[in-house]
């Protein structure tokens, strides 16, 4: 693979800014790629390709776009096990997750999308109108870096079913396997600028983006800071703009719960990919009264959590994605324990165990007015919080600016009803898991949207209503 070229118009092309980005592998430091840093002449000649290419992609049948996307899937799947080593690579992740949660599920999601498409009407008729789906126009897709491949698909897949034409930009510490998606899409025979990457700068790329008249949707998934900006810049052009942002997404244990399955549940889902999961659940709150019992199920299990060399099987964790992201998550983890807060870790005892390596932690005693139950750390850290009155607690899980994701633990009955007071896009009652298909997104300021299933691909449509 020739990471140093951008793919527009159906081809690898030089980049014309002539400078690059350095991908390093962020468990040991090591070099694994320049990749091109666009200037905006790309970003136009991207645009105009998409543009070019338009007319003929929306114009082909659904079925016939879907033998496309048939044909790329399978050139994709056969990239598998050089994805999954690149995003190890790139993330610093253990293989076996690479493996299965960044990489067949990703391929999974593709292959759902498409036989959701099948089973959507984008013209139907209603009492005196015809109400049609139509594509956008250029969609530009914004991608961050902790599930690389999986948020490629969720954006850029719906936007090609839609008959969209597509613009990615990949997270810039981890753009390696849009580079295989590229390679899949030519391999494909995809029509020439339906599908264009451009690797660089969020801030130069992404910003203009969102900015230009001729890009006519921008999906971002990313931080809500980020969000705000594209918002902002999108503003003067009026463009739909769907966004996936951060969360801090609560756990309320009901006194009638099994707390063994909570924790298990809770660590899981706080731990996985480094607590580099924007839907994690990193607030736990538990009852006074149950505090210690939840605690010492926390101290039973921690052990297996440990983080490690990527390569090894024997870690379910490896390291953060960068040493400036390992940096935040510490600062965070050391104002709490100087605020009050008191932490139970691995066996080493050892949060901070390198530079780019984490243990994950559990904090207790932590406040709500504390920052580390405020803020999204995006690490391995859960905050466990007591409540003594459950009205309170449930006005406590809806106190964040987030509402991505939450669970409940308990009585079923009980836990349906707060359920329906939870201002969250999701609710998991006892550990149900998602299921692929419903709809993915956030409430307040977790995002605009939603993706995955039907939902997620008629984000993709402007509609028309034709009277006759
Ligand atoms: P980020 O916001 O820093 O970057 C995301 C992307 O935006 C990158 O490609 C970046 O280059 C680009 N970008 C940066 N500045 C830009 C600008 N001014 N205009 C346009 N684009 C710009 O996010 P990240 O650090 O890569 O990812 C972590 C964040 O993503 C977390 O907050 C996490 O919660 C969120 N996330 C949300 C979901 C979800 O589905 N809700 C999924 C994954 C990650």
């Amino acid at each position: 693979m020739d990471y140093k070229k951008l793919f527009i118009d159906g081809k690898w092309v030089n980049s014309s800014s002539d400078t690059f980005i350095e991908v390093t592998n962020p468990a040991d430091n090591s070099f694994i790629a320049h990749v091109p840093s666009a200037n905006i002449n790309d970003l136009n000649f991207a645009i105009s390709s998409a543009d070019k290419a338009f007319a003929t992609w929306s114009g082909l049948s659904l079925t016939d776009r879907l033998d496309y996307l048939d044909s790329l899937l399978h050139e994709l799947t056969k990239f598998s096990q050089e994805l999954t080593s690149v995003i190890v690579k790139e993330l610093g992740c253990p293989v076996s997750f690479s493996y299965e949660s960044q990489v067949i599920s990703s391929i999974d999601e593709f292959s759902s999308l498409l036989d959701f498409a099948k089973k959507i009407d984008f013209e139907k008729r209603y009492d005196g109108y015809t109400l049609r789906r139509e594509p956008f126009g250029i969609v530009a897709c914004i991608c961050p870096w902790n599930y690389p491949l999986y948020q490629l698909v969720l954006k850029v897949i719906p936007a090609l079913i839609c008959g969209n034409t597509v613009i990615l930009k990949p997270a810039s510490i981890t753009p390696m396997s849009a580079f295989y998606f590229a390679e899949a899409v030519r391999l494909a025979n995809l029509p020439k600028g339906v599908f264009n990457l451009i690797t660089g700068s969020g801030s130069l790329i992404g910003k203009r983006m969102a900015e230009h008249e001729k890009i006519d949707m921008v999906s971002f998934t990313g931080s809500t800071a980020v969000g705000k900006d594209i918002i902002i810049h999108s503003a003067s052009t009026v463009k739909k703009v769907s966004l996936e942002l951060g969360g801090k997404s609560p756990c309320l244990v009901l006194e009638n719960a099994d707390y063994s399955l909570a924790v298990d549940t809770v660590l899981d889902s706080c731990f996985l990919n480094s607590g580099q999961t924007c839907s994690a659940f990193t607030r736990m709150y538990v009852p006074i009264s149950s505090k210690e019992k939840i605690l010492d199920l926390i101290r039973d299990r921690i052990d297996k959590y440990v983080s490690g060399n990527p390569l090894d099987p024997n870690f379910k964790l490896g390291s953060m994605s960068s040493l400036e992201q390992s940096k935040i998550v510490r600062s965070y983890v050391n104002s709490a324990l100087s605020e009050g807060a008191k932490m139970i870790t691995c066996k080493s005892n050892d949060f901070s165990l390198s530079d780019t390596f984490i243990n994950p932690c559990v904090l207790f005693d932590v406040s709500d007015d504390m920052e580390i139950a405020k803020a999204e750390i995006f690490g391995p850290v859960l905050s466990v919080i007591t409540y003594d009155d459950l009205e309170y607690a449930i006005k406590k899980c809806n106190d964040s600016p987030y509402g991505l994701s939450s669970c409940i633990f308990g009585d079923e009955t009980e836990a349906l009803s707060i359920a329906k007071k939870l201002k969250a896009g999701n609710v998991h009652i006892n550990a149900s898991p998602f299921i692929t298909g419903a709809p993915f997104g956030g409430y307040k300021q977790s995002g605009l949207g939603r993706e995955g299933g039907e939902l997620g691909i008629l984000e993709f449509t402007e509609v028309k209503a034709i009277f006759h």
